[in-house]
């Protein structure tokens, strides 16, 4: 049988996890084996390396040993029997809410909250490894101009797109404030540029990360040390004529950036929920915020399967959004640990890592990066 390096949490507890030689996956009839050329941590991982209270009522002890990851970007190096669409030598990345076609929610095209899908990295073994195997019904094939570390990280850039986009992708002229500066953010900031959104305002705390927001398009930056929530009203009214934003996206979870999201969004907008709070109850002010505003609320999970992948292609083989502002660093995959830490240090210091098992392709990763970096800013 041969064997493969792979990030695997072990016990469940904190102290991290470990990076171990296990058997390359054995591939079912309507499966493929992919050679993972990048993935990406997520916030996710940290929450499962780190063993908190959500990963262990989630996952749970009894299925440890479990391969960390879900974020991909990778090239199909086999496939089942059944397989139809993808090919060999496909470069591909994967929808981690792995649904099932039969589902309801499935067959009203709600594939991404489906009530029975499995999550990559989370229900089952993940992408921290030389390989992994995949259905091929949440293969999506990579536009081959799009590099892996950005292929692998469309999966939080999904998040970004839908939020924003929403439910009608109705966003050109109009105005959004984005509540929070974690990667999914940032990401929302720079789709929110993209699609023609006319005022964008970040509210955040994390010097490191709102320069980002500036660099991925924000017209405003708001940072919580320096203003009161009542500060910030006060600035969203003046940019508005008064009436608050069209949109607001609440992207931390938590009472405070709740009530926030809630407080900048003018009657009759759209307020999209994604940021999940540790306390899931959460005061809010029903009538005024929900039903004398007529405030259409929307919670976001996941990606539309496939239409946020379809559009999320075309704007980034298109050049229309550049997220490399984003992607902070690069790194082998046996430097995980330190990946870890530096997503978990304060004050921040990193947004998007993204880990390459083969030091080749890590390689050409760092050229292109710095060949970025040499390049004169566009106005
Ligand atoms: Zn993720």
């Amino acid at each position: 049988m041969p064997t493969m390096k792979a990030v695997v949490k072990i016990k469940p507890e904190p102290g991290g996890a470990e990076l171990q030689d296990v058997d390359v996956p054995t591939i079912g009839a309507d499966e493929v084996l992919l050679r993972v050329q990048a993935t990406s941590i997520c916030g996710t991982d940290v929450h499962i390396y780190e063993w908190n209270p959500w990963a262990d009522r989630r996952i749970g002890a009894g299925r440890l040993p479990q391969t960390l990851g879900h974020e991909v970007a990778g090239e199909v190096v086999e496939i089942g029997s059944y397989v139809k669409n993808i090919k060999k030598g496909d470069y591909i990345s994967s929808e981690t809410h792995i649904f099932n076609p039969g589902d309801l929610q499935s067959l009203l095209g709600q594939r991404h909250i489906g009530k029975n899908m499995e999550i990559l990295g989370v229900d089952r073994d993940g992408v921290f490894a030389e390989y992994v195997m995949l259905p091929e019904r949440v293969c999506w094939i990579n536009d081959r101009c799009i590099p892996p570390e950005f292929a692998s990280v469309q999966e939080p850039l999904g998040n970004g797109v839908y939020a924003v986009l929403g439910e009608d992708a109705d966003v050109a002229g109009k105005s959004m404030v984005i509540v929070g500066d974690g990667p999914t953010a940032l990401f929302a900031t720079g789709v929110a540029r993209a699609t023609g959104v006319a005022k964008i305002i970040v509210v955040g705390f994390s010097d490191f990360n709102l320069d980002i927001a500036r660099r991925m398009g924000a017209d405003h930056i708001l940072d919580i040390k320096e203003t009161s929530l009542d500060e910030r009203h006060q600035f969203v009214l003046e940019q508005t004529g008064g009436y608050g934003v069209d949109i607001s996206l609440e992207m931390v979870g938590g009472e405070v950036p709740i009530k926030e999201a809630f407080t900048h969004l003018r009657k009759g907008g759209r307020l999209t929920a994604f940021g999940v709070a540790s306390e899931a109850q959460v005061p809010i002010d029903y009538n005024d915020g929900i039903v004398f505003k007529g405030a259409q609320v929307y919670g976001i999970n996941g990606r539309k399967v496939f239409d946020t992948w379809y559009r999320m292609r075309g704007m980034l083989a298109g050049k229309r959004l550049d997220i490399s502002p984003v992607v902070t660093h690069v790194m082998e995959l046996e430097d995980y640990e330190k990946g870890f830490e530096m997503l978990t240090a304060e004050p921040r210091q990193a947004a998007k890592i993204v880990l390459f098992p083969d030091h080749s392709e890590l390689k050409a990763a760092r050229e292109r990066m710095d060949e970025k970096r040499d390049m004169p800013a566009a106005d």
